[in-house]
């Protein structure tokens, strides 16, 4: 499994200077590569495969030279990895909608802010390589056209844990205008599953709009109160950052304005603050949750959107990151991605099962309540069972109970306690 540590460099003027420029030449090879493909798609001509592509970037280098001062894998990576992913989210989304928007050039205003070494190539000798870490320190190497007594550039590092396993990739990206981070990404081995039948502590998590998360034993996780109060807060800086100077139609050649500069940065941190509160807080719902237990079952929200009908104008609607709804469904997918690689690291069962009515159904006779709507007090309906419960906790339970039928089913032999968990 791949795992990412993140950190942060100190390069001194002239490395920034370099590091920027490299970015910025970043920039213009993914808006070339964009642009080639967006002229193809309007001559309805069919899109250049690998070798075609490999052929147009040493093409486009020889046009700009200046690009060859940046490492060549850094630019195949681009051509390679991240212009094909954009443009097939951009063909997915017209799927849906016929009036989608060619992919955005990146500008100078939000500049192209990261790019990516793909891999850390080392020969026998030791000699054939991009990065290395070494004393505390990041080695990078500048492309071949840099004289060779410069082509290494050495900044010191600073990472948030210590590298584990084998490093894959780095990615270089700036936050905040001024401090720059970089990601590692690495292969680390995976801790082989513990043996269904030694699997002893289960629990069932229901996700949703009132609790973030409940379990089958009745605790629960609320939605935060302070997001309302964050979603307020951010939009009066969206609403300052709208008053100021700025371009307001096409071909409007008003200036930004420094004011204006200010208040998207004040936005931008503001933003990334709460973006932090929120990773940290899910980190640590995770963290309790993975380390109690051996069998995590979550219902897959996935297909519950395929369940949920569409709005009344059939389209997808779109969310802000930003306001209480938002963080709320980024939490519910945060949540599932830290649970799936702190169980995978732990080697822990971590199982999704299909949500169709398991707040609906009564966890004791399987009669399913069609009036509940949005009653938080689950009441069975059955006449001949009185069985009543949270609403969320109900949830949980059939949760639990339907991913502990299906491993027992078809993976092997459960514990026996294990069905007194629920
Ligand atoms: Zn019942």
């Amino acid at each position: 499994m791949r795992k990412t540590i993140q950190g942060k460099i100190y390069p001194n003027q002239k490395i920034r200077k370099i590091l920027e420029t490299n970015s910025r030449g970043c920039q213009k090879v993914y808006n070339h590569f964009i642009k080639e493909r967006k002229k193809c798609d309007k001559n309805k001509q069919k899109q250049p495969n690998k070798y075609e592509q490999k052929k147009q970037l040493k093409e486009f280098k020889d046009t700009n030279p200046e690009l060859k001062n940046i490492q060549s894998q850094i630019l195949q990576e681009i051509v390679r990895v991240k212009v094909p992913n954009t443009w097939q989210k951009y063909q997915e989304h017209k799927k849906i909608n016929s009036q989608a928007k060619y992919p955005r050039m990146k500008t100078d205003k939000g500049w192209y802010s990261s790019f990516s070494y793909p891999q850390r190539t080392i020969d026998k000798n030791g000699k054939q390589w991009v990065f290395k870490i070494e004393n505390n320190n990041l080695i990078i190497k500048q492309g071949s056209a840099v004289k060779k007594s410069e082509r290494e550039l050495k900044t010191p590092l600073k990472l948030n844990q210590p590298i584990q396993g084998e490093i894959k990739t780095l990615t270089i990206s700036w936050k905040n205008w001024d401090k720059i981070l970089v990601s590692f990404t690495c292969e680390i081995k995976e801790k082989p599953k513990m043996p269904l039948n030694e699997v002893e502590e289960a629990r069932g998590e229901d996700r949703g709009s009132i609790n973030l998360m409940a379990d089958n034993k009745g605790w629960r996780v609320p939605n935060p109160e302070y997001w309302k109060k964050e979603e307020e807060l951010i939009n009066e800086l969206k609403r300052a950052l709208s008053k100021k100077q700025q371009p307001r139609f096409k071909g409007d050649k008003t200036k930004l304005s420094k004011n204006h500069a200010k208040a998207k940065r004040k936005l931008v941190k503001e933003c990334q603050r709460l973006t932090n509160r929120v990773k940290d807080r899910n980190h640590k719902i995770t963290r309790r949750i993975v380390d109690k237990n051996d069998l995590i079952v979550y219902e897959d929200l996935k297909m519950k959107k395929m369940v949920e009908k569409k709005n009344v104008k059939g389209k997808k609607r779109k969310i802000s990151k930003y306001t209480a709804k938002g963080l709320q469904e980024v939490s519910l997918s945060m949540i599932k991605d830290f649970s799936i690689y702190k169980a995978k690291e732990a080697g822990k069962w971590i199982w999704f099962v299909n949500p169709q009515n398991t707040s609906k159904e009564c966890f004791e006779c399987g009669m399913i309540n069609k009036e509940l709507g949005k009653k938080r007090w689950f009441v069975c309906v059955n006449p001949k069972c009185d069985y009543e419960n949270d609403r969320d906790v109900n949830a949980a339970k059939n949760i639990l109970y339907q991913g502990i039928t299906e491993l027992g089913t078809g993976h092997g032999r459960l514990s026996p306690r294990l069905l007194e968990r629920v």
